[in-house]
């Protein structure tokens, strides 16, 4: 009998401004898979000024993570959307707390992949205090090692709230804080990558010939 291939359930993980969202771009752009980040579904509830979006912004400006108690279920919910189901998708951001992996586990929902990027310390809270968004583009930028095209208003780039050193210690501490919990749930599946080289490198030497294995 012939299986139809699983589509990749696929989880990337690593600090904050460990190149995820570069990661994401590329493999997303590549395989097809939807994107699911929770930091972006949670700036959009706020933006949006929804319920979950007031329950979460204090959080998120504070560098804090949100409650379990209002993150599972938005999630939870998204997953079972058929684009997620047909496609497979690549969760970023998700699950950051051993109670968030529990919960995927108890909804029945079995992880395939499970990326993680892994980068030096100071590597990170200097990418983090240089990080720029445009507003128009969505493109992040880096001030020193990846700055917008010539002629760009860098007054006009988005430096996020949490995007400060006092901040960014909070968000490693707290990463740091639940990564080996979360890494037992994962660890027969997981790819540990150095998310210190080139993100193209990183796809082509290792992200894409695990997830499409
Ligand atoms: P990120 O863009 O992934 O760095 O997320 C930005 C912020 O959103 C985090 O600092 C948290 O406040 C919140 N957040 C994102 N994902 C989660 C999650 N899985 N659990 C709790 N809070 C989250």
């Amino acid at each position: 009998m012939v299986t139809k291939p699983t589509v990749p359930r696929a989880i990337i993980a690593g600090a904050p401004a460990s190149g995820k969202g570069t990661q994401c771009e590329i493999i997303v752009a590549s395989l097809g898979l939807v994107h699911l980040s929770t930091g972006d579904m949670l700036r959009a509830a706020v933006a949006k000024g929804s319920k979950v979006g007031k329950e979460a912004q204090k959080f998120m400006e504070a560098g804090e993570l949100v409650p379990d108690s209002v993150i599972i279920g938005v999630v939870l919910e998204r997953l079972a959307q058929k684009d997620c189901l047909t496609k497979g998708y690549l969760l970023d951001g998700f699950p950051r707390t051993e109670a968030q992996a529990i919960a995927m586990e108890d909804a029945g929902i079995v992880i395939n992949k499970f990326l993680l990027l892994d980068v030096p310390e100071e590597m990170l809270i200097r990418r983090v205090v240089g990080r720029r968004m445009d507003p128009k583009t969505k493109k992040i930028y880096h001030l020193e090692f990846n700055p917008p095209p010539e002629g760009t208003d860098v007054s006009k780039l988005i430096h996020r709230p949490d995007d400060t050193e006092e901040k960014a210690r909070v968000r490693l501490d707290t990463y740091n804080k639940n990564l080996e919990a979360i890494l037992s749930h994962y660890k027969d599946i997981m790819l540990r990558v150095d998310g210190s080289t080139k993100a193209q490198d990183i796809f082509d030497n290792h992200a894409k010939p695990y997830l499409t294995s």
